[in-house]
């Protein structure tokens, strides 16, 4: 789900973290593919020392997705790690970072992903979500165990078919978006964007509806190609100045 956030390689990311992908998380009661793990983050959850657990499996499609190896919600028993190695790795950590982000993928798709959000708790880390919000429900079932969510938008709710290419993905997300404003759980919303696909004049009705929904943290984030690398071309300055008015918080990555 991370792009700019968002869509960073687990393999290959931009910030020069390379870890080796795919864990299997298995235990009595979790049984879970993991797509990858970044063991360390200073922006991927504000105010916290963190890392970086990414799930598999997202059935949106959108154009400029960074981690379509992290599209298949598929097991990969080769590259399969025993829980007992994640769980090395968490009390390892213990001390050193303060908090665990579960990205994607989107994380939503995971059914054990409040069981595997109170086993991080209970080793008395903080937790993270990057979600799109793909499934409201299950979005309602776990925001109560989360201290902070990164939810990102993708343009204005009406056009969402136009990046994710699925009918009515847009209902989803801005369900699952009231529902998180609602939770009073802090959060950022952030949006991918490129003047080709987002034209400013939509990216300024996107950010009116949110100031409308009381969203105060909104964070702009370039497009990268898949080699990490910035696209050309972005908003001029003072649209993003505008931008910027709106918001208590705003952030340009
Ligand atoms: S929602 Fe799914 S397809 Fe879209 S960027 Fe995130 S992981 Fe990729």
């Amino acid at each position: 789900m991370r792009n700019g956030n968002s869509s960073v390689n687990p393999l290959r990311n931009p910030r020069g973290v390379v870890v080796k992908a795919a864990l299997l998380v298995k235990n009595r009661d979790i049984d879970l593919c993991v797509g990858g793990l970044v063991p360390f983050t200073t922006i991927d959850f504000p105010g916290h020392l963190a890392a970086v657990i990414f799930l598999r499996g997202c059935s949106w499609k959108c154009l400029y997705c960074q981690n379509p190896h992290l599209q298949q919600n598929t097991k990969v028993p080769d590259d399969a790690i025993p829980w007992k190695l994640v769980e090395d790795f968490l009390s390892q950590r213990q001390g050193k970072l303060d908090g665990i982000v579960f990205s994607g993928g989107d994380p939503l798709l995971t059914p054990q992903l409040k069981a595997v959000v109170e086993r991080v708790h209970s080793f008395g880390f903080f937790v993270a979500l990057h979600t799109g919000g793909i499934l409201p429900e299950h979005f309602a079932e776990v925001l109560p165990s989360l201290d902070w969510v990164g939810f990102d938008v993708k343009t204005i709710f009406e056009d969402y078919s136009t990046v994710t290419q699925i009918p009515d993905s847009g209902l989803a997300a801005e369900q699952s978006l009231d529902l998180l404003v609602k939770s009073g759980i802090p959060f950022e919303v952030r949006t991918s964007a490129h003047p080709s696909f987002l034209p400013s004049e939509k990216l300024l009705q996107l950010a009116n509806s949110l100031v409308k929904k009381e969203v105060n943290a909104f964070a702009l984030q370039r497009i990268r190609d898949m080699q990490g690398e910035y696209v050309p071309e972005f908003y001029d300055i003072p649209f993003i100045q505008k931008l910027q008015s709106l918001f208590k918080e705003f952030t340009v990555r």
